[in-house]
C-alpha cells in the first residue's frame, strides 16, 4: 500500500475580488493540509478579478512552491472558474472550497479520510446558512428545492465545497462535454459512491458576496435546463388545460347563441384572451431558455480562457500530464 506521502491533493480556489482576504484564506488551507501528511498544493483560479487577486496570488505563489496560480481572460463565473481549476488539477483527489473561508478548511481532513476509506466524492452539506442574508437564503431554498424536485436531483444545502477522485474529476473534464455547467448537479448526477459531511456556513472573512439576484436566477436556469426537460412538458400540459377550458366556453357561447343572447360574455372573451395570451407568451420564454441552452452548446466556445499562470512548472513531473 502507497503511503499517505505519495498521494497528491489538489485544493482549487476560485477567486474573484478577494484581494482582501486569499492570503489569509491560502495560509488557512495549506497549514490543514500540511498536518495531514500527503503531498498538496493549491490553485487559485482568478476569475477575472477587478482588484489584485492576482498579484497577492501571485506573491503566495512565489513564497511557497506548492501554491498556483492562474487568470482567467475576464470574469467567466464560478462555474468555470471551478472547471478550470480541475482541468489544471494533477491530484489524486481533488477539493474545490471559497475563497472567503465560508467553507471551513478544517473539514479536510475528515474529506481525506473519507476518500481514503473508499468514498469517491465527499460531498460537504450545510448545515445552516446563518452567515447568508435571509433574502438569499429564501431565495436560495426556493431555487434549490425547485431544482431538486423538478431536476431529480439534490441539491437542497448542497455547496460546492466538495472532495473529487481523481477518476470523478477525469469523468466531468473528459467525458462531460456541456460548457455551461452546473457542478453540484453534477457530481450527484455521476453517481459512484458518495459519502457526506455537514458544516456550518461561517461568516465571510473579508470582502463582499458576489451573488446577485440574476446570477442566481441565471444559475438556477442552466441547473433547469441541464437536468429537466418538464417544464416543456408542462407546456404542452398547459396547452391541453386550455383547451379543455376552450371546450367549456365554446359550449356556453352556442349554448347562449342558441338561446338568443349571444352578444353578451365581454368580460369571458377578454379573461379567455388575457389568460391564453400569458400562457402562449410563458411556454415560449421556456422553449426559448431551452432553445437559448441549445444554441450556447452548439457554439462550442470554451467555457474560460487563461490569460496568465504561474507555478504549474513547478508541479512533479509525473503530475503534468493530466490535460
Ligand atoms: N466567485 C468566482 N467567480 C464569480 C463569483 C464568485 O470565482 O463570478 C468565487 C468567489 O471568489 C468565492 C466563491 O466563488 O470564492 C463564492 O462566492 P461568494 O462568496 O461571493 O458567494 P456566496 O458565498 O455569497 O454564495
Ligand atoms: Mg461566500
Amino acid at each position: 500500500m502507497a503511503s499517505d506521502l505519495n498521494f497528491l491533493v489538489s485544493v482549487v480556489v476560485p477567486a474573484y475580488n478577494e484581494q482582501q482576504g486569499i492570503a489569509q484564506a491560502v495560509q488557512t488551507i495549506s497549514l490543514v493540509l500540511g498536518g495531514t501528511g500527503m503531498d498538496w498544493e493549491i490553485i487559485v483560479v482568478d476569475d477575472g478579478s477587478r482588484d489584485n487577486t492576482y498579484l497577492a496570488a501571485l506573491e503566495l505563489c512565489k513564497a511557497e512552491p506548492r501554491i498556483r496560480v492562474m487568470a482567467l481572460s475576464r470574469n467567466f463565473g464560478k462555474e468555470s472558474a471551478m472547471l478550470a481549476g480541475l482541468e489544471h488539477a494533477g491530484g489524486d483527489a481533488v477539493i474545490i472550497i471559497d475563497a472567503d473561508l465560508q467553507h471551513p478548511p478544517d473539514l479536510i481532513p475528515q474529506m481525506l479520510e473519507k476518500w481514503r476509506q473508499g468514498a469517491d466524492i465527499v460531498h460537504a452539506v450545510k448545515r445552516n446558512r446563518n452567515g447568508d442574508s435571509l433574502p438569499k437564503r429564501s431565495m436560495v431554498y426556493l431555487m434549490n428545492k425547485m431544482i431538486s424536485e423538478l431536476g431529480g436531483i439534490d441539491v437542497e444545502n448542497a455547496s460546492d465545497f466538495k472532495l473529487l477522485d481523481r477518476e470523478v474529476v477525469d469523468i466531468i473534464v473528459r467525458r462531460l462535454p456541456e460548457r455551461q455547467r452546473f457542478l453540484r448537479g453534477l457530481t450527484s448526477w455521476i453517481g459512484f459512491s458518495e459519502s457526506y459531511l455537514y458544516f456550518d456556513v461561517e461568516e465571510r472573512q473579508a470582502g463582499e458576496s458576489k451573488w446577485s439576484f440574476f446570477s442566481l436566477l441565471k444559475l438556477s436556469v442552466t441547473a433547469l435546463t441541464s437536468f429537466t426537460t418538464l417544464p416543456l412538458q408542462i407546456v404542452t400540459l398547459l396547452g391541453v388545460l386550455t383547451m379543455i377550458l376552450g371546450f367549456f366556453v365554446a359550449a356556453d357561447a352556442l349554448f347562449s347563441f342558441f338561446n338568443g343572447q349571444a352578444v353578451s360574455g365581454f368580460a369571458t372573451t377578454i379573461i379567455c384572451l388575457l389568460l391564453i395570451g400569458s400562457f402562449i407568451m410563458i411556454s415560449l420564454g421556456v422553449i426559448g431558455a431551452y432553445i437559448a441552452r441549445i444554441y450556447e452548446e452548439v457554439k462550442g466556445r470554451p467555457a474560460y480562457l487563461v490569460k496568465a499562470s504561474s507555478g504549474f512548472d513547478k508541479r512533479p513531473l509525473r503530475r503534468q500530464a493530466t490535460e
